[in-house]
């Protein structure tokens, strides 16, 4: 039999790899909280429009990564969201929040693009990432820096990253830059690689070109803060103060463009320290003051990151297991209905019960109670059912208790917390004491 595979690129993600997400995720959540984000969820299924001109249609990402489909005959094409500030960005002035700026976003969710897979790079994947809408001061921008400088912190991943930051600038002098770009690239095409058609086009891409020959002409390029006026160095250089201030480091990278059009000013990336292979970015962002304009609405200027999940995990270390409070073994089959009756007990009171499936003796479903972790194992055979008792062993040490079907959960706690078996013990060593509350 041959079982129908995932797609290349896109991965499960199984109950053993989650705790790592779930502790980044609970993580993110938190220092979210700790700024004032509202979370957002946008449909996974966009209209292409929304992104062919926003993210550039001369962008890598719009020539050959989206996933795109028409909607049944003649209808809309539409795309897989490549990314989520578009979309996020779209939401809100769909549902009127610029009307009461500004607004402090977060999401979370799975992002596709048709990439060539490889470890850290794949066609599914998962971003968390956070926008503010209407604010224009630097401050925003520092703002959201130091809060991924914090989540890293708090992971305890932010010696391993280092923060590279630029100023793009604003319109004009992008396209003061791009048009000394194209003169630049033109005057040296004979020395190019093969991607010296791509200057007509999109001439900041050959910047980060991979070709050898290209990447020799493009360090004598022109550079972009040449052109930058006062206004534009204000803004960056107020965000670098900031950062200095809080005692985040940084270094001002040229060559840092990040591959969207929508950038203006600050752009910033978090990439592994040491390490220059572009699947290693972690998390990148920056102003987009003109985005919601091109989509249509008002002026609102806004500012973002994304932070990539999927490397973001492979970088921490393994959580403790979860284990369960309670294994809850069953050697009689007459006592099946109230070994039910009284996992749900426990549930209620908050402990996690776990139930043997299968059969095999007690020394069997004890063994698989010390394999799963069990802090207790709940033993009920005829005897207990009969008299609406529960024996309690705690798996550390071995240490038996019983209780009476009420006092089960503090007798359970109890024993949980270390309390040891107490004098005058009933018989087989069994703790009748069923007081501790
Ligand atoms: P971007 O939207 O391209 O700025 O990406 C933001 C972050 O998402 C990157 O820094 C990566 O960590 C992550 N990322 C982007 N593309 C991929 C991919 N194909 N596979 C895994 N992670 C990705």
């Amino acid at each position: 039999m041959t079982v129908i595979s995932a797609i290349r690129g896109a991965r499960d993600l199984l109950p053993g790899d989650l705790p790592r997400w779930r502790r980044a995720e609970r993580a993110a959540e938190r220092c979210f909280a700790l700024y004032g984000y509202g979370e957002i969820r946008t449909p996974v299924l966009e209209r292409a429009e929304l992104f062919a001109r926003q993210l550039g249609e001369h962008t890598e990402l719009v020539e050959k990564q989206m996933y795109l489909f028409a909607d049944g005959d003649g209808g809309d094409t539409l795309a897989l969201r490549p990314e989520a500030t578009v979309p996020t960005v779209r939401a809100a002035l769909q549902s009127g929040m610029h009307r009461n700026l500004p607004a402090r976003l977060w999401y979370r969710g799975a992002m596709f693009r048709r990439e060539r897979p490889q470890r850290g790079r794949y066609r599914q994947f998962w971003q968390i990432g956070a926008e503010i809408l209407g604010a224009q001061s630097p401050s925003a921008d520092a703002e959201q820096i130091l809060l991924t400088a914090r989540l890293w912190r708090e992971l305890g991943v932010d010696g391993r990253l280092r923060l590279a930051v630029n100023n793009l600038g604003d319109g004009e002098e992008r396209a003061r830059h791009r048009e000394k770009l194209r003169e630049h690239f033109r005057a040296n095409a004979a020395e190019m690689g093969e991607d010296a058609a791509r200057a007509e086009t999109n001439p900041l891409r050959l910047l980060e070109s991979r070709d050898a020959k290209t990447a020799a002409v493009a360090r004598d390029a022109p550079k972009l803060s040449d052109e930058l006026g006062d206004a534009s160095r204000k803004h960056s250089d107020a965000v670098c103060e900031s950062l200095t201030r809080a005692g985040v480091a940084f270094s001002q990278d040229e060559t840092l463009v990040r591959g969207l059009d929508y950038y203006n000013l600050t752009v910033f990336e978090w990439s592994l320290a040491g390490d220059d292979r572009r699947q290693n970015a972690l998390c990148g962002g920056g102003r987009y003051d003109g985005l919601s304009q091109q989509i249509g609405g008002p002026p609102m200027p806004g500012c973002g990151f994304a932070l990539g999940l999927d490397r973001l995990v492979d970088l921490l270390a393994e959580p403790p297991r979860e284990t369960p409070d309670c294994f809850l073994t069953l050697t009689e089959e007459c006592a099946r209905e109230f070994a039910g009756e009284l996992a749900e007990h426990c549930r209620d009171a908050g402990l996690t019960v776990w139930r043997h499936i299968g059969g095999g003796n007690l020394a069997r479903q004890l063994k698989k109670a010390d394999a799963a972790g069990a802090k207790t194992a709940l033993i009920i055979g005829s005897r207990e059912a009969a008299a609406r008792r529960v024996t309690i062993k705690r798996m550390s040490d071995g240490d038996q208790r019983e209780a009476e079907f009420a006092k089960a959960p503090a007798q359970i706690k109890a024993a949980i917390a270390g309390d040891g078996v107490r004098d005058g013990d009933g018989d087989g060593g069994n703790n009748n004491d069923d007081s501790v509350n």
